[in-house]
């Protein structure tokens, strides 16, 4: 049955409500309707094309419609849609563990499924907490976490990834966590340098942890870019050393990979670019290639087996979903990284990296609204003000990073801001007339908002 769009429209305006959005103003306004994919490219119910230049929220890999990714789950429901992983196992579940710790960095050996990145960062703080409690150090039951992070809405990644802004109603059931400021130039080090700013965060984070190593059971970070945050990049060397102060300190580490993870930095693991593995590593968005609702916590062997023991213990790692590990996501996710191989999806991505640190270095560093431009490999964040000089922020009801958006969309191309910082996060298969156009579209975009 096709429904038209004005039924459709009445239909989402009378029955839905949708995420991050500020329903009032979604309720006076036309919604854009996707029907359906193809490539790179969302289409709308009245067939328009607009080239998906998030990756609908930082997930898809290959594009839409992929034909082995289709294949893949289509074979999967010829055998089975659904089935428990609690005191149950399956094929696609085994297979894919297998080839996760294959790929993930050297020394993690168990997988732990979920179905979102929220619940692949709970997973780890439950199992980082419990960790200490059965190792016999109960003392130690805080987390550390970056200033501004954002590891997803439930609770306890609310909790260690807080936000003013989003969760201030929330702050009652919210527990306090450590927080370390990240080396974040333009926002914590505006008059020092990237050098000076690092040494000050490493610095900090130093005296923080080790002040407070006997109560804390780990550092939670995303590695090398704080996507939500609004891509706040960090050097290399930051991961390294917040890597060795928790060695040095004994604490565990914890990499929240759920936006880095699976080839957007430009390797498949932003902690790749370190050499450092993680004692927790977090998985979601890319790992189906952006098909379905998977998430996977691993971990190493030091970690499971202190959860070894007699069922009468009790040292049980009590946690799980219906839909822990469902076999078509784990279906969909094989394929995907079987893709990742076959078609050299990262080999091929570092020319594009390069094409778009060079366009946005001449081109968008230099506009006269543009404060900063921050990338690592297909993340980019380009923050917008009113006065660049000053870097004074536009007042939050102008809604520049939104305008830019509808522009953006006239010309076909997707996009959605977090707030005035506008994102670019292509497929990583984009072709090279794909990102030029993403790349046009925005520039244009943002003088037509902020020069118009
Ligand atoms: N962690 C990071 C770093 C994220 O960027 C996100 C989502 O953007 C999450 C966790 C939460 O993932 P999900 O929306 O799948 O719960």
């Amino acid at each position: 049955m096709v429904i038209d769009y004005d039924t459709l429209k009445r239909l989402d305006h009378a029955y839905l409500w949708h995420p991050f959005t500020q329903m009032q103003e979604w309720m006076a306004d036309d919604p854009c309707i996707i029907t359906r994919g193809d490539g790179h490219y969302l289409i709308d119910v009245h067939g328009r094309k607009y080239l998906d230049g998030v990756s609908s929220l930082w997930c898809n890999v290959h594009g839409h419609r992929v034909k082995e990714l289709d294949d893949a789950i289509r074979a999967q429901l010829e055998r089975i849609a659904h089935s428990t992983f609690l005191g149950l196992s399956h094929v696609t579940g085994i297979q894919l563990a297998q080839k996760l710790i294959e790929i993930a960095p050297h020394g993690l050996q168990r997988v732990f499924y979920s179905d979102s990145g929220a619940t692949a960062v709970e997973i780890a703080l439950k199992m980082a907490i419990q960790y200490w409690q059965l190792k016999g150090e109960t003392k130690r039951t805080q987390i550390a976490s970056l200033a501004e992070s954002y590891h997803g809405d439930t609770v306890g990644s609310m909790s260690i990834g807080y936000s003013e802004t989003f969760h201030r109603f929330h702050k009652g059931l919210l527990f306090p966590a450590l927080r370390l400021t990240p080396p974040h130039v333009f926002r914590y080090y505006q008059r020092t340098g990237e050098l000076a700013a690092l040494n000050a965060a490493i610095n900090e984070a130093k005296a923080k942890i080790s002040q407070n190593k006997d109560s804390l059971a780990a550092l939670v970070m995303e590695p090398l870019m704080q996507g939500a945050a609004g891509m706040w990049s960090q050097p290399v060397d930051y991961v390294k050393a917040m890597s060795e102060i928790c060695r040095d300190n004994g604490i565990l580490l914890i990499f929240d990979e759920v936006a880095t993870g699976f080839g957007r930095t430009g390797k498949m693991f932003a902690c790749e670019h370190a050499g450092v593995t993680p004692d927790i590593l977090c998985l979601a968005k890319g790992i189906t290639g952006g098909y379905l609702p998977l998430a996977a916590t691993l971990t190493t062997e030091e970690i499971f087996s202190a959860f070894l023991g007699e069922y009468k213990e009790f040292k049980t790692f009590f946690h799980g979903h219906t839909y822990t590990g469902n076999p078509l996501g784990c279906a969909v996710a094989l394929a995907n990284l079987d893709l990742f191989e076959r078609e050299d999806i990262i080999g091929r991505m570092q020319a594009k990296i390069g094409y778009l640190q060079q366009r946005l270095s001449d081109e968008f560093c230099v506009l006269p609204h543009v404060s900063d431009v921050r990338q690592w490999g297909f993340m980019v964040g380009i923050e917008l003000v009113e006065e660049k000089n000053s870097r004074m922020n536009y007042p939050p009801e102008k809604r520049i990073g939104h305008k830019v958006n509808l522009e953006a969309r006239k010309r076909s191309v997707m996009i959605r801001p977090l707030g005035d910082i506008l994102i670019l996060m292509p497929p990583l298969n984009v072709t090279d007339d794909e990102l030029k156009l993403l790349l046009d579209v925005v520039y244009d975009g943002i003088r037509a908002v902020t020069e118009g």
